[in-house]
């Protein structure tokens, strides 16, 4: 090589340098520009608004692990299988379990014919976590260098960063939230506490107070008998608003599970039948229950599914006025059974139809008062063990016609 060549050979190494130089400049720049950004949906839109100013290509995307999603930064949309070498094989998912980029060599490494001619696809990865890629692809055949692959590079682990930080910052939300949640969790609970415990406590202890008083003089064993059943029935309702709090808990976070077993619907309703009948009658309220036929066995927690159908039936019982009518009825629908509680009550307004399902809601009347009959822990109780199965739980309702609470079990292969 003569002193000319050289001279040139330098001079053309120098501009390589310059212009390496001010694309580095530029990746500066939009990695500040994306650092500034607090979440995912701020953070991707200004990446696809400053990404071209990098490098020459025709599409650019992100491809995330969580949460799971590939969306186009830049060119027209296309799908994660534009990145597919071959069938089973997919450029994105070899990055990902090899922690290594891509990149079409000038050599064309075999490339199959694809929707472009050149790919090539970073890791995003932060702390030792794989987060996902950023992939990129051109038209053009040998369209990226290892210029690009080292710009890329330096692209991908300021963006790494700033993806990290937005899941952070995700998570940290996501905890405030449960705190709040939690709070007033407890709020709800000391209020339930004082006034709903404390109510049918007090009529125990008066009541017992009462038989005591009353042992030795001429009260009739009827007036006792009376308030023994006052007493038990205090007892009863404490009890189910304990364990409607405790399943409500339990359900809630996940430490309970229901323990399925093979629920025969004709005999569980024939026990629904016996233990309601003459509850109905006392309350002058008509009262039965229908099997359709070809009504499958199911798989269900027993205990869970009964009590679901206890609060419905409770609950139909306690907003239906003497002469009125509770029907309970099982339904084969496709590969679902559909139980479901009619009433001919009072109804619920349709703007309560779908709170009354959360914890200790309760429906309160024109004058802003709650209808307080009960905790509001019924229908969240309900949701959460209809759920825990599988199936889903409704109501369709109008005003003083009546109420139907619906709810599914799917049936399992
Ligand atoms: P509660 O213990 O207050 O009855 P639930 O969670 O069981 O709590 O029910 C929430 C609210 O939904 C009740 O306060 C009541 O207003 C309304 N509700 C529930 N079932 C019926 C029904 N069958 N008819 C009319 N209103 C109902």
């Amino acid at each position: 090589m003569d002193s000319r060549d050289l001279t040139t050979d330098l001079q053309q190494q120098l501009t390589e340098l310059q212009a390496f130089h001010t694309r580095v400049a530029i990746l500066q720049e939009v990695a500040t520009a994306i650092n500034r950004k607090l979440t995912l949906d701020e953070i991707l839109p200004e990446m696809g608004r400053r990404i071209k100013w990098l490098m020459d290509f025709d599409h650019c995307s992100i491809y995330l692990i969580m949460p799971s999603f590939f969306t186009t930064l830049f060119g027209p949309p296309v799908e994660k299988t534009a990145f597919d070498y071959d069938v089973g094989l997919n450029r994105i998912d070899w990055v990902l379990q090899t922690k290594q980029p891509y990149r079409t060599l000038a050599s064309g490494n075999g490339e199959p014919a694809s929707q472009f001619s050149s790919h090539m696809v970073i890791p995003l990865e932060s702390e030792n976590v794989i987060l996902g890629t950023i992939n990129f692809a051109s038209q053009k055949t040998n369209a990226f260098d290892a210029d690009d692959l080292r710009l890329s590079n330096l692209l991908s682990m300021s963006l790494s960063a700033s993806i990290r930080n937005a899941q952070r910052y995700e998570e940290v939300k996501h905890l405030y939230t449960q705190l709040e949640q939690t709070e007033s969790l407890r709020e709800d609970m000391i209020r339930m506490l004082m006034h709903d415990l404390r109510n049918p406590l007090s009529i125990i202890q008066g009541n017992l107070d009462l038989i005591g008083l009353t042992l030795d003089d001429h009260t009739t064993y009827e007036t006792n008998r009376r308030r023994i059943a006052d007493g038990t029935d205090a007892v009863s309702y404490t009890i189910q608003m304990i364990d409607d709090l405790l399943d409500v808990h339990r359900l809630d976070s996940g430490i309970l599970i229901p323990k399925l077993d093979i629920v025969d619907i004709l005999d569980l309703f024939k026990e629904k039948e016996q233990l309601y009948a003459i509850k109905a009658e006392h309350a002058n309220i008509t009262f039965n229950t229908t099997v359709l036929p070809n009504v499958f066995p199911i798989q269900a927690d027993r205990r869970l599914l009964s009590r679901v159908i206890d609060n419905l039936i409770n609950n139909a019982c306690k907003y239906t006025r003497p002469g009125g009518k509770v029907e309970l009825l099982a339904a084969p629908y496709d590969s679902e059974l559909h139980i479901s509680v009619r009433d001919t009550g009072q109804g619920i307004p349709v703007e309560y139809q779908a709170k009354i399902f959360d914890k200790f809601f309760q429906v309160i009347d024109a004058k802003g008062a709650p209808l307080r009959k009960g905790t509001g822990l019924g229908l969240a109780f309900c949701r959460l063990a209809v759920e825990a199965h599988g199936g889903k739980i409704w109501v369709t309702s109008k005003p003083n016609q009546g109420s139907n609470f619906i709810f599914t079990v799917p049936v399992k292969n």
